[in-house]
């Protein structure tokens, strides 16, 4: 089965819509997201473009705020504050990665928690980690939607998450076993991944390695998500599962393009909305 990105994605932007229209209807209130871009970084401008018509395509007013490549830390800082404590915005996105000399961490830990719609604010991550409602991070929660709408049992299974990163691997790992899965996790220490990634029911894969998972390293009849977007030097994107092996060994995998990528954007506007509602409703 080669679970496709775009049905998953239509149904969530679908029911956003709708949760848009009626927040306008009942409260009169239109979710506006605040889009933080540091630099000129042509990729990050290329990603803030996709997210900024994605939130027109749903009725979501989203706002530039760019700011120039030297700003200082504690001016940045200082503007995440002064845009968290905006009535006239519910969410908060700040393009990752900033240019070099700022502090992710610094300037995240700046966004009010309940505004910081990619759910990395501390104090966002330590309610993942500790299992009590927060703002989920956009890719995990993503890749969670495509799991659970096409129907993968997790509880009991053994998945192996192959990443550790803040925005993928962890959060990704920490939803996983909320759900009763065995979640093992792997990186760049990890000794003989191959023999933990045959291992697995569910394997799921954000290194940013093109295609460095091969046939022979999945079980068969395994479920297979591929977070990884890596662009090639012919310019074509590749994800970090070995698609044309894997696919004869799989049960399930995601495409890359066509599979997880088509779901960050749409989590993110469900996190606008979500963020929208709660802070009316007060
Ligand atoms: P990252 O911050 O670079 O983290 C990569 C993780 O993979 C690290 O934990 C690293 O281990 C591990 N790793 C790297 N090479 C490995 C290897 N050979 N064996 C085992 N583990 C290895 O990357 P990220 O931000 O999580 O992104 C991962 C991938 O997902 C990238 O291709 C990125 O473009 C993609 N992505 C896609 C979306 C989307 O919307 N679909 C969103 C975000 C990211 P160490 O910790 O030991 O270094």
């Amino acid at each position: 089965m080669i679970l496709h990105g775009k049905p998953v994605q239509e149904r969530v932007l679908a029911d956003v819509k709708a949760g848009v229209a009626k927040l306008m209807s009942t409260r009169g209130v239109t979710p506006a997201l605040a889009v933080v871009l540091v630099g000129g970084d042509p990729a990050s401008q290329i990603y803030v473009g996709h997210k900024k018509r994605g939130a027109d395509a749903v009725g979501i007013a989203a706002r530039d705020f760019l700011f120039p490549q030297g700003i200082a830390q504690r001016e940045l800082n200082e503007l995440l504050r002064s845009l968290s404590g905006d009535p006239t915005i519910h969410a908060i996105l700040l393009q990752l990665p900033l240019p070099k000399g700022l502090d992710e961490t610094a300037a995240l830990a700046a966004i009010a928690p309940d505004k910081d719609v990619d759910g990395l604010h501390p104090t966002n991550l330590g309610r993942l980690l500790a299992g009590e409602p927060g703002v989920v991070p956009c890719t995990p929660s993503g890749c969670m939607e495509i799991l659970d709408q096409y129907g993968a049992k997790l509880e009991g299974a053994e998945v192996v998450v192959v990443g550790r990163s803040r925005l993928v691997g962890k959060p990704l790992a920490q939803l996983l076993l909320a759900r009763h899965a065995t979640v093992t996790m792997c990186h760049t220490r990890t000794r003989d991944l191959a023999q933990h990634t045959r291992r697995a029911d569910v394997l799921c894969v954000a290194a940013g390695r093109p295609r460095m998972i091969t046939a022979d390293m999945v079980k068969e009849g395994a479920w297979v998500i591929d977070v990884g977007m890596n662009r090639l030097d012919t310019g074509k994107l590749a994800g970090d599962v070995d698609f044309d092996s894997v696919v004869t060994r799989a049960g399930a995998i995601t495409p890359v393009p066509g599979g997880v990528g088509l779901m960050t954007i749409a989590m993110l506007l469900k996190n606008t909305l979500a963020a929208a509602e709660r802070q009316s409703a007060r």
